[in-house]
């Protein structure tokens, strides 16, 4: 044998498939970064995958309806959590193809009584969702997303923030000149998440002269609500940034909530694109993965074992079979090599920036606690599905033994007797309010992926 047979070496995309995977890598992240600009909250991406599903000819499904071979599907759970699938024409005992990724991502949220007034200033209080590095979230651009829920049953949208009219919001931090014994506390403590409180006026109305009132008038105006009906509202503060091209080669993407759109995209539109399939194939988009997947819309949720039975029930399948034969990739990010932070990272079982989709055998922390740990034949099954399509891959570890860990919603999944591995993009700065992914990252995640679907 060669040397070139016997060494496994990692290389990039760049060097193994070349200028056309590239090339179609650039033009699928156009698509990628409207995606993003269009759902900055589960909710919005939520509606956003709907509509590309609805192109393609998916019509909804509500539980107990008929499932026949041929369909092709989506259910909406509560807004925030949706399941699409294409029903083959095999025995349903053969088992699906299922993959699965999270639409919410890290932000600000609003408190159910929110708006204050103090110093001139009207603010909302706020209690963050999920694990933000709090200091990067004062004294940057940003939007409110969410919805109103009105006592006659009424739901307004809002969004502030995005076109280029509107006014944008902001966190507060003290200046250099005053910040001296701030400084000096670590930075997990520089910003309290009491802290967090959003600017969102300092002008007084004239009968009053009270900046909070003078708030509660516009959002009068602009919404007809009145101030109890934050108590039924879903406000989120998000970074106001789209999602541009980053370096002079544009290779990359930065962005506002990567994690986890960067592997819902791939996961959805390898499913979309892909050709009617003897086998049934199923994509999840789930919520509430950063705060760990509870409630009726996370991961953890029995809906899942619902649909399975569905499916089992119309087709003339039996649940326990179906599960026994499935197969997942949880679709998640993984934290890419960073030359600016060595020492938390063991670089030659860390994703790199460029080198394709990543596959995390193991997730946890501590002793891989808390991990899914897909099996070795599971793996060796996946390298030979990969390998038709020649799609790039690499192994990955989140950083160091016993330097932190993370979990993902695979455990959720291969609890039901699925065999589950972790698949996704190496991100830079993940849970920042702007992270970075590489384009041809991207797209190897997506071939990946319709590679599992189709072999
Ligand atoms: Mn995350
Ligand atoms: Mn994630």
């Amino acid at each position: 044998m060669t040397k070139a047979e016997l060494i496994y070496e990692k290389k990039t995309v760049y060097e193994k498939a070349g200028k056309a995977i590239t090339d179609a890598a650039f033009a699928y992240a156009e698509d990628y970064k409207r995606f993003l600009d269009q759902g900055k909250t589960e909710r919005e991406a939520l509606k956003a995958s709907i509509a590309l599903a609805e192109a393609k000819g998916y019509r909804e499904y509500r539980l107990g309806d008929k499932i026949s071979a041929g369909d092709k599907l989506y259910y909406n759970n509560r807004g925030k959590n949706l399941f699409v699938f294409s029903v083959g024409s095999e025995p349903i005992n053969q088992g699906i193809r299922i993959t699965a990724a999270h639409i919410d991502a890290p932000r600000i949220d609003l408190k159910q009584c929110p708006l204050y007034e103090d110093g001139g200033m009207g603010f909302f209080k706020t209690h963050y969702y999920g694990g933000i590095r709090k200091y990067q979230w004062v004294t940057t651009p940003l939007a409110l997303h969410g919805v109103i829920a009105t006592k006659d049953g009424g739901l307004i949208d809002v969004t502030i923030g995005e076109e280029e009219t509107d006014p944008l919001f902001y966190i507060n931090d003290l200046l250099p000149h005053l910040g001296q014994e701030q400084s000096k506390k670590p930075l997990s403590e520089g910003i309290s998440g009491e802290q967090l409180n959003v600017l969102v006026g300092s002008m007084p109305d004239e009968e009053e002269n009270s900046v909070s009132l003078h708030i509660l008038k516009i959002l009068n105006e602009k919404y007809g609500i009145t101030e109890d009906d934050f108590l039924s509202s879903e406000l989120c503060v998000v970074p106001a940034a789209k999602a541009r091209d980053v370096g002079l080669d544009r290779s990359m993407v930065g962005a506002y909530g990567h994690d986890d759109r960067v592997c819902a995209y791939p996961i959805l539109t390898a499913l979309l694109d892909s050709p009617d399939s003897l086998r049934t194939n199923l994509c999840i988009l789930a919520d509430k993965e950063e705060t760990g997947s509870d409630g009726p819309t996370g991961m953890q949720a029995d809906l899942i074992l619902d649909l399975i039975n569905e499916l089992a029930f119309h087709l003339g399948g039996n649940p326990a079979v179906v599960r026994a034969n499935s197969k997942c990739l949880s679709a998640d990010v993984s934290a890419a090599y960073d030359p600016n932070f060595p020492e938390v990272f063991e670089k030659r079982n860390t994703p790199l920036l460029g080198c394709g989709a990543v596959f995390t055998k193991f997730t946890g922390s501590r002793g891989k606690s808390g991990t899914n740990d897909a099996s070795a034949e599971y793996i060796g099954w996946l390298r030979g599905v990969l390998s038709l399509d020649e799609v790039v891959w690499q192994a990955g570890e989140l950083g160091k033994v016993d330097c932190g860990g993370g979990g993902t919603v695979a455990k959720y999944i291969s609890k039901h007797n699925i065999d589950t591995i972790d698949l996704g993009v190496p991100v830079i700065s993940m849970h920042a309010p702007w992270e970075v992914i590489a384009k041809v990252d991207l797209y190897e995640t997506y071939r990946a992926v319709k590679a599992f679907y189709n072999h």
